[in-house]
């Protein structure tokens, strides 16, 4: 056993930067875990300095949550996975409900913004099936950071 293994012995844990920002939380389906996961997204993107992205990422994480807990039942929990990297967040929301063609149709609807803040941000989205963190239903948005990807010359004189 090597020695220095316990207690363990790190250098100084890392400060909060747009690259390391990586968080999963686990949230129980209610009427009030869009609002929680909104709170909790803008803290993170504030600390993790991507300011410019909470506006979007907020009204994503909004809809995926209030999504997810619609199709899960009360009591159980839904998750929230937040990443990003190179310039690219992503948001994940997993719900419990097994993934249907008939319930893809609904979760289409109730995601109007979604698809219009990922096109406004050179991202994507889709939904999927998955066995973890819970069997059920995975739907991901990401988005670009487009502002920091601002050129001069992007846009043809006389537009500006
Ligand atoms: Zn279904």
């Amino acid at each position: 056993m090597p020695e220095n293994l316990c207690p363990p012995s790190f250098p100084s844990l890392p400060q909060p930067c747009p690259d390391n920002l990586a968080y999963a939380l686990t949230l129980p389906a209610a009427a009030a875990t869009p609002a929680i996961a909104r709170e909790a997204t803008e803290t993170i993107l504030d600390v993790h300095d991507l300011d410019d992205l909470i506006e979007p990422a907020l009204i994503l994480v909004s809809e995926l949550t209030a999504c997810a807990c619609h199709f899960t039942r009360p009591g159980d929990t839904v998750h929230l996975d937040l990443r990003h990297h190179e310039n690219r967040l992503r948001v994940t929301v997993f719900d419990a409900h097994p993934r249907h063609e008939s319930c893809d149709r609904l979760r289409h609807a109730a995601l109007p913004l979604t698809r219009k803040v990922t096109e406004s941000h050179r991202g994507a989205w889709g939904i999927s099936a998955t066995e973890h963190p819970c069997t059920g239903t995975r739907t991901f948005a990401t988005l670009m950071n487009v502002r920091r990807h601002w050129t001069p010359g992007a846009f043809p004189s006389g537009t500006r």
